[in-house]
């Protein structure tokens, strides 16, 4: 199937790239031990295009701009997936690391 089109691997795979990330900043130094998600390199440069999309369309020219009707999903995949993100996690309020729903509490002792 065509990357661009497989829409719910996509969405697994740029939730996979979000937990990695939050998984990566908990860990802090020790972020190069967290294992990378297995992402195929296609869906990784679609992805990363759809993110540089997405920042680029928040300056007024880009916002203007019409969009293929892939990046268009593929840009409310990113959202429907940050969405997900926030429903499985919780954010710290003392040191705003992203830790899954189920934690008590966060690597740095705040109780969540
Ligand atoms: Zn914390």
């Amino acid at each position: 199937m065509e990357v661009a089109r497989d829409y719910d691997r996509l969405r697994e795979c740029a939730l996979a790239q979000m937990e990695y990330a939050a998984r990566a900043r908990a860990a802090g130094r020790r972020a190069n031990e967290v294992p990378e998600p297995d992402i195929p390199p296609e869906y990784e440069s679609w992805l990363a295009f759809l993110a540089r999309t997405e920042r680029r369309r928040t300056v007024g020219a880009w916002r203007a701009m019409p969009l293929h009707a892939d990046v268009a999903r593929g840009l409310e995949i990113l959202e429907e997936a940050r969405a997900e993100f926030r429903r499985t996690h919780r954010e710290c309020s003392n040191c705003g690391n992203w830790m899954p729903a189920y934690a008590k509490r966060c690597v740095c002792g705040n109780d969540l």
